[in-house]
């Protein structure tokens, strides 16, 4: 079965339902921190690129984001970017395909929505 917010395949018992969609966990935090959109390019792109064999190019700010990752370990979007320099915005742009990647997924943590490593 397919996320219906950002059409990632899903296995049926990893659904979980949201605002009467039938999501990945990915678009449960989502949807369950604040009201996002999902960008279904991004995911068929990220996922093209992860065919071709040369693998995805993490742009400057990817790497360094799974560098933070790396040596600070589960962090919340906002400190992850204020630390980076970045404004939500910039930062949601970077986010997408590096989820879609695999590299990194968002987590709740005691209610929290924090950014770690995949
Ligand atoms: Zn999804």
């Amino acid at each position: 079965m397919k996320c219906q917010n950002c059409g990632a395949e899903i296995k049926a018992e990893e659904a979980m339902a949201a605002r009467g969609q039938t999501v990945c966990e990915d678009c449960y935090i989502d949807l369950a921190a604040k009201p996002k959109t999902c960008d279904p390019w991004a995911v068929y792109s990220a996922k093209n690129l992860e065919k071709t064999g040369s693998g995805p190019d993490l742009t400057q700010t990817q790497s360094a984001i799974v560098d933070y990752l790396t040596q600070n370990g589960p962090t919340p979007p906002g400190k992850l970017a204020k630390d980076m320099g970045l404004t939500m915005d910039e930062f949601e742009r970077e986010m997408a395909p590096l989820r879609h990647m695999e590299k990194v997924r968002a987590q709740l943590q005691e209610g929290e929505k924090v950014i770690c490593l995949w």
